[in-house]
């Protein structure tokens, strides 16, 4: 059953860009345009940016090392006020994060709209004018000469009608989920990351706990803080993070495995006697939904091969397969440093609309190692660049690099 609706919708503004979603990608995308001088506006469903990671609780921050530009910018601000550091010498503070993106993004002259959500995409044809959102103000519409979607999901993209690719494009499970959880008082050698799967198994083997606990990837990721640290553990498999109904679910059975998860800890691993539990992520950490299919779709044989291009966005991507999944035998493996071309980031048969960070145009394997946050910073960065150059030339996105 369907009703109609009407709607009389105010425009309340127009831009160079529209970024939708102020995660790592939407981040870098943001402050990159700002910075050119292009009339930026940033729409963030939260009220706060980071998205995964601060929403999620994710750390640490993977593929930073190779790195120049805004990546190296935030690791040299987060190292400045001690807040990087512990875990692999690569994780932050999760507060100090949030500051620091709410003053860069402001610095940058960027317009910001937290506690907004997308709602449409304003199509002429195939091209996009701008789009219209909901928040405590009702219904509004704002117009750009471009959009860039960044909600991880390719909500933006999916609205417009455009192609995509459901998680692993064979039974389209996607990658698992984790609800990651914040402890205090933990003691465990920082010195050895792979520590906890040695204590769980070993409290497994010397005691009947009765509980089912599992050990997919465990680890206790030590913040730049004292005795602090965010477990990510529970994984929650085949669920959608685009369907409500299936997302709820996950939230739920995520955060009772966590509460359980911590018991076990507390009751069975000594480093843990004097643990208390913080926090569970506001949001569950979802790894993987829609492909959103562009121009180029980067793949398996791409990495493996370490394929460079014309249109790449000026970095290398250096991270390995990483898949959180039990059914994949093949679930990690290396590849060669390899480029990301601007044609995964502009979608296919549309115009003015494109995708920067976890969305973008690649098969399941490339999105395993393309996803992780050094990437999708480094994706806005490089697509902020390509648009600035296209408004800056007149012409479109497609006219810059001539493939
Ligand atoms: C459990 C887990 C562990 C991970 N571990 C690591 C790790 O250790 N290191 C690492 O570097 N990477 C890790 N990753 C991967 C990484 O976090 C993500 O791939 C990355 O954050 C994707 O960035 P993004 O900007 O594309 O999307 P997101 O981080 O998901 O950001 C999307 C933003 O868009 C907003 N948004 C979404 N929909 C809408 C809408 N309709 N309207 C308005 N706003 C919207 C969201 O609130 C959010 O702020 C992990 C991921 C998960 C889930």
């Amino acid at each position: 059953m369907y009703i109609n609706e009407e709607f009389k919708t105010p425009v309340l503004g127009e831009y160079d860009l529209i970024v939708v979603g102020g995660g790592p990608a939407g981040i870098g995308t943001a402050i990159t345009a700002g910075r050119k001088g292009l009339k930026t506006l940033l729409i963030e469903r939260y009220g706060f940016l980071g998205g995964t990671w601060t929403a999620a609780l994710v750390n640490p921050f993977f593929d930073t090392e190779t790195k120049t530009g805004l990546v190296k910018e935030l690791v040299d601000d987060l190292k400045a006020t001690n807040s990087f550091g512990a875990f692999w010498n690569i994780s932050f503070s999760f507060e100090a994060m949030k500051k620091l993106l709410d003053e860069k993004v402001k610095a940058a002259g960027v317009d910001l709209l937290f506690h907004t959500t997308f709602s449409s995409p304003i199509m002429e044809g195939d091209t996009i004018k701008g789009v219209v959102v909901q928040n405590k103000g009702g219904r509004a519409a704002y117009l750009s000469k471009y959009v860039v979607d960044c909600t991880g999901d390719g909500d933006v993209a999916y609205s417009a009608g455009a192609e995509y690719v459901f998680g692993n494009g064979t039974n389209g499970n996607p990658q698992s989920m984790t609800t990651m959880f914040l402890l205090s008082g933990v003691k465990l050698r920082q010195e050895k990351p792979n520590e906890l799967y040695d204590l769980m198994k070993k409290a497994v083997d010397e005691n009947d706990t009765g509980y089912n606990i599992e050990f997919d990837k465990p680890y206790a990721i030590w913040l730049p803080m004292e005795d602090i640290a965010v477990v990510q553990l529970v994984h929650i498999r085949e669920k959608n993070g685009t369907d409500p109904v299936s997302l709820t679910e996950a939230e739920l059975e995520g955060r009772k495995k966590a509460y359980e998860t911590f018991e076990f800890f507390k009751k069975y691993i000594p480093e843990f006697k004097d643990a208390q539990l913080i926090m569970t992520a506001p949001q569950i950490g979802v790894r993987e939904t829609r492909h959103i299919i562009g121009d180029y779709v980067l793949t398996k044989e791409n990495l493996l091969s370490g394929a460079t291009f014309e249109d790449n966005l000026g970095f290398d991507v250096t991270f390995n397969v990483d898949i959180h999944d039990d059914s994949d035998k093949q679930n990690c493996f290396h590849v060669k440093n390899y480029q990301i071309p601007l044609r995964s980031l502009i979608v296919k048969g549309k115009n003015g609309l494109l995708t920067a960070g976890r969305c973008i145009s690649g098969d399941f394997y490339a999105h395993a190692s393309f996803r992780v946050t050094g990437n999708c910073v480094a994706m806005g960065e490089g697509l902020a660049t390509a648009i600035a150059m296209a408004i800056e030339q007149n012409t479109d996105i497609r006219n810059i690099y001539k493939l």
